[in-house]
């Protein structure tokens, strides 16, 4: 069996915005783009997969089309372990992190969903299955900057079932009055996007250890100032949670070692795929640190991470960021019911695509 064409995909999705103005890098944010694969194989199956864009998604396209899959062209998709570190040993001068590895992270994804699609398995089975039927999401506010638009939006998620929070805010005040707006008992997480220094963190940790937080998510910049990390979590009472800008296996390991996280989120579209993903679950489990995965995605990201979350012998929650799109090829289908994600149970990853959709969507 061969791989006969690798096609990278970018879509703009827009976002359905109601009044609140959501930011992002300093700018309103109207909109997301997403760079998806899909590896079409000579049985005629196609395989989709997705890689970290961002504001970097020129970059993570064009390794997909240029470096990554003249590589995999005429491979045999089966063996994914074999291509995978083919692709690891040819390119780590400059795949350890970054677009080379978010391009890979993508093939890997879409080489499990064509593996779960030939087997005729959901990718949790394929993965070694799963007593449950759902997993509890988390509602991944969307950062406004300003408490009316944050309760609105925290109080409109509640009512929708979800029975976890996420805020993306680092302004003591406006995180106070969401606690208050929440009642004492949801927990309520803390994302800082990398916000602070070191003294100004452990400052903002004392401020907010009265709120009963979950975590406090990269509260440093840089994300790797993984001594600052260890020495945040010696001194705050707060959980501290990072890892989406961890970019492989082997920087985990050395985070676990120094006991610089109390949660860790690695991001399925960035460090390596499924199979990176699945090590780093096992990673952890042997530091007992519990792993929450990054997955604020709408396609196969989020489905890749579902599948992993349900294999996992330890309860997880989901990254679900809270907002909808005007057109979204994936469709409604990855909305939680009652805070809960339904596990996919369609063949692969469960669900593909709207080609008409992603043709309109389409911007390269
Ligand atoms: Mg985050």
């Amino acid at each position: 069996m061969k791989i006969t064409h690798i096609e990278a995909i970018l879509i703009r999705m827009a976002l359905k915005l109601d009044g609140a103005q959501p930011m992002a890098s300093g700018e309103v944010k109207r909109d997301t783009y997403t760079v998806m694969v899909r590896v079409d194989t000579d049985d005629g199956l196609s395989g989709f997969g997705e890689a970290f864009a961002n504001t970097g998604w020129m970059a993570t396209h064009a390794a997909i089309k240029h470096v990554i899959a003249p590589r995999c062209i005429g491979r045999d998709p089966t063996q994914i372990p074999d291509l995978m570190h083919s692709l690891y040993r040819g390119l780590f001068n400059c795949g350890r992190s970054g677009p080379i590895v978010f391009a890979m992270s993508a093939i890997d994804i879409a080489l499990w969903d064509l593996a779960g699609k030939r087997a005729g398995l959901p990718l949790y089975r394929m993965l070694g299955g799963s007593a449950r039927s759902s997993i509890p999401a988390y509602a991944s506010l969307l950062r406004y900057g300003e408490s009316a638009a944050v309760n609105q939006h925290l109080r409109q998620a509640l009512d929708r079932g979800y029975r976890l929070i996420k805020l993306h805010e680092s302004n003591p005040d406006i995180i106070r009055a969401a606690r208050r707006e929440a009642g004492p008992d949801v927990p309520i997480m803390v994302d800082c996007v990398c916000a602070w220094q070191l003294e100004e963190a452990i400052a903002m940790s004392r401020r907010l250890a009265d709120l009963n937080l979950t975590w406090i998510e990269e509260p440093l910049y840089p994300p790797d100032d993984h001594a600052g990390l260890v020495r945040l979590r010696s001194v705050s009472s707060i959980p501290v949670a990072a890892g989406e800008n961890v970019s492989n296996l082997f920087e985990f390991k050395r985070l676990f070692e120094a006991g610089a996280l109390s949660y860790a989120q690695p991001s399925v579209t960035k460090v390596g795929g499924i199979s990176e993903l699945r090590k780093i679950f096992a990673l952890a489990e042997s530091f007992a640190v519990p792993v929450v995965p990054h997955s604020p995605y709408f396609g196969p990201g989020f489905l890749a991470s579902v599948h992993v979350c349900a294999a996992s012998t330890r309860q997880t929650w989901i990254e679900r960021s809270y907002c909808a799109f005007e057109d979204n090829p994936f469709g409604d289908a990855m909305h939680p019911k009652n805070g809960e994600i339904m596990i996919p149970q369609g063949s692969g990853l469960g669900l593909d695509p709207d080609m008409q959709l992603v043709e309109k969507l389409r911007v390269a």
